[in-house]
């Protein structure tokens, strides 16, 4: 646990106020963040471990807290659905409410298991009358890829947040009209870029932002598994848009972007197809450079054919960070120049992240790289490396 930026500033009200000298990325605007209160009856150092760095940085329970909250309804009641509706139990800022689904078992099972109101649930084709509940403020999109486009576009008009799973469209054009239209509804689009309020994560990009690392040498960042059922929607390009690449090669795209603090100029990619039955439709092996403006090269790949694949290492002049895993639900472990990480684990990822975009939405707390925006320099990347396969791996402009 690293306490080295920390210092005890000060006492206020029979509290003991911590602040941390940083200028951790665009999520923490102020250089003095205030980091943590705690009783001035405890003025101990164990304390301060009650509550890391990272933690405080990131935990909504440090921001003025929101007699509101975020209420949201899941859209597509599959299986990383249910992963945020279990994380979501323990957040205190965001509030599932209900769900959209084609399956009418679902509500009872889902409203028995979560304790929601049955009044909250909607058919695919009833969705518009979301708009008429006031008691929803945001959906969070987790259908398979292609629909992400649609049912964005469908929320917006209603007038209510979007939160929507990556990648958040099969193309950039699709991505584009997305952001669009949410500007022109005023609402939120964010996508489930949980890594951005995960501690290991944000431990690296503030070190990287801080200069600890200096200057940016390289980066490796590999994801991937072994996709089971063949029949499953991920192998379809009609619902998934492509295979390992915008699945989990994204997060190798998302986390060259955070470990460089650059923006890739060009891609050079090639696959590998060991499998042409099974993936006959996408992409199973991926491997990729993506070069940035200072000439740094990170050097990256992605599976949907094998496991135990997942690292995200960046270099610096000064340290370096490695980290994995790097992507998945962890437990995340890495180690740097100055020796192993040890941050918090016990908290689901998703838990952190929509309480987080609540505190964002509600309370206006600085938003890390999670918009829609940032989703688009993704599917950018994703499309000049299919254009990269398609030309025998010949460098392409992002
Ligand atoms: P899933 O197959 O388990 O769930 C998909 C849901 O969509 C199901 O409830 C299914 O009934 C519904 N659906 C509606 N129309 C459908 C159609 N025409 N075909 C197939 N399903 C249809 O998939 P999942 O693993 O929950 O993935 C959903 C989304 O979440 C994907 O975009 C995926 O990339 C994303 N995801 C993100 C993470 C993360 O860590 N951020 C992890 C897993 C999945």
């Amino acid at each position: 646990m690293y306490l080295t930026n920390l210092a005890v500033v000060t006492i206020e009200n029979d509290v003991l106020v911590l602040f941390r000298e940083t200028n951790c990325n665009n999520f923490m605007k102020s250089r003095r963040d205030f980091l943590l209160k705690i009783g001035g009856s405890a003025l101990t150092l164990p304390l301060v471990s009650a509550l890391t760095p990272a933690e405080a940085a990131v935990l909504p329970e440090t921001s003025p807290v929101a007699d509101k909250q975020l209420r949201v309804v899941l859209v597509g009641l599959g299986s990383y659905a249910e992963r945020v509706a279990t994380a979501m139990k323990d957040c205190k800022i965001a509030k599932l409410v209900g769900g959209v689904t084609g399956t009418p078992e679902k509500v009872g099972k889902w409203s028995d298991k979560f304790g929601l109101d049955k009044a909250n649930f909607y058919d695919y084709k009833d969705f518009e009358k979301i708009k008429d509940n006031p008691n929803i403020d945001a959906v969070y999109i987790t259908l398979p890829n292609s629909m992400h486009h649609e049912y964005t576009l469908r929320a917006a008009k209603m007038g209510k947040h979007v939160i929507c799973e990556k990648p958040m469209s099969v193309s950039v054009k699709q991505a584009q009209e997305m952001i669009a239209a949410c500007k022109k509804a005023n609402v939120k689009l964010y996508i489930g870029y949980r890594l951005h309020f995960e501690p290991y994560t944000r431990e690296l990009i503030r070190m990287r932002e801080s200069g600890e690392l200096g200057k940016i040498m390289h980066v490796n960042t590999y994801d991937g598994f072994k996709s089971g059922n063949p029949n499953q929607w991920r192998l379809k390009k009609a619902l998934a848009g492509g295979g390992a690449l915008m699945d989990v090669g994204i997060y190798c795209i998302n986390g060259a972007r955070y470990a460089t603090g650059e923006e890739p100029i060009w891609v050079s990619a090639e696959e590998a197809k060991t499998d042409p039955v099974k993936f006959k439709e996408v992409d199973e092996t991926v491997t990729w450079q993506m070069g940035f403006p200072s000439g740094v090269i990170a050097s990256c790949s992605t599976t949907y054919n094998f496991n135990n694949f997942e690292r995200l290492y960046v270099i610096g002049e000064k340290g370096f960070v490695e980290l994995g895993p790097a992507f998945g639900y962890g437990p995340m472990k890495g180690r740097t120049h100055k020796g192993e990480m040890s941050w918090d684990t016990t908290k689901m990822h998703q838990t952190w992240q929509m309480d987080g975009m609540a505190d964002c939405i509600l309370n206006g707390k600085p938003e890390p790289n999670i918009s829609g925006e940032e989703g688009l320099k993704d599917m950018k990347v994703i499309e000049a490396i299919y254009k990269s396969i398609a030309a025998g791996g010949k460098k392409v402009p992002v």
